[in-house]
């Protein structure tokens, strides 16, 4: 059977299984953050949405790694098979759940497992399948950040023990969040500065460790933002500074 990739770590992670898809392409929600690499060239074209969100703008941190044409491949890789495989049976969530559970199975077996580095759940279907995977490797914690709300509210009482998601501010549905605090405890804000974080009293997260709590956090805007933007401006303010400006060791996908 031809199976999903996943690469096992990266600079900003420690040991984990890691599930990603193109970004800007699988992310029905992106707002200010949307961005995509062109399938073929990897040429970087920023389309940000500005309706619905209520955050700063940024760059999506994720899709500057798809100029590199192996990552590139890699996530367009999984984003074909898992189309390809959901048409393939009337029941869609039945045979991705057979997908992504042998894709597991071929991985090394690890405690944790980050859905998406890049990418987002694109179709209801599809997060629901994973809520299945989940269900079938319960030694593993799975997690994401999304900005698929809507989808999320919608299978709230599906989720199993071992799924932990966290709503990703900067999306369109961004408006869901503040009626809805019992669903989304996990909330996840870019912010500028450390001081940002701090007037909002938020603890900056480096790696994922909050999105397993049961609070707000923020993430300080990082990899490389769009030229002129505040956000490129702060992040040559912290570099002057000597500040923290981003991860940057890589590991391959395998
Ligand atoms: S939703 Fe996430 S992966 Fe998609 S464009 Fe925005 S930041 Fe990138």
């Amino acid at each position: 059977m031809t199976l999903l990739k996943f690469s096992t770590g990266n600079a900003k992670l420690g040991k984990r299984l890691i599930f990603s898809l193109p970004a800007g392409y699988t992310c029905p929600a992106a707002g200010v953050c949307k961005t995509f690499a062109d399938r073929t060239t990897g040429e970087i074209r920023d389309l940000p949405q500005l309706n619905g969100t209520i955050a700063d703008e940024y760059r999506c941190f994720a899709a500057m790694a798809e100029t590199r044409p192996n990552v590139r491949d890699a996530r367009w890789y999984n984003w074909d098979l898992l189309k390809a495989t959901m048409y393939t049976d009337n029941d869609q969530v039945k045979v991705l759940i057979k997908l992504i559970d042998e894709s597991i199975s071929a991985q090394p077996t690890l405690s944790l497992c980050r859905i998406h580095e890049s990418g987002d759940f694109w179709t209801e279907n599809y997060m629901r399948a994973w809520f299945g995977a989940a269900r079938n490797n319960s030694h593993c914690k799975f997690y994401a950040y999304t900005k698929s709300l809507g989808m999320w509210l919608n299978l709230k009482d599906e989720i199993p023990d071992n799924v932990y998601l966290t709503a990703s501010v900067g999306g369109t549905l961004d408006s869901l969040i503040p009626g809805n605090l019992d669903t989304f405890k996990r909330i996840a804000y870019v912010v500028y500065t450390e001081e940002q974080a701090a007037e909002q009293e938020l603890e900056i997260d480096h790696d994922d460790e909050h999105c397993f709590g049961d609070k707000p956090f923020a993430l300080l805007v990082h990899g490389s933002q769009r030229a002129g933007s505040l956000a490129s401006k702060a992040l040559s303010q912290r570099k002057k500074h000597g500040g923290w400006v981003g991860y940057h060791k890589t590991k391959k996908v395998a």
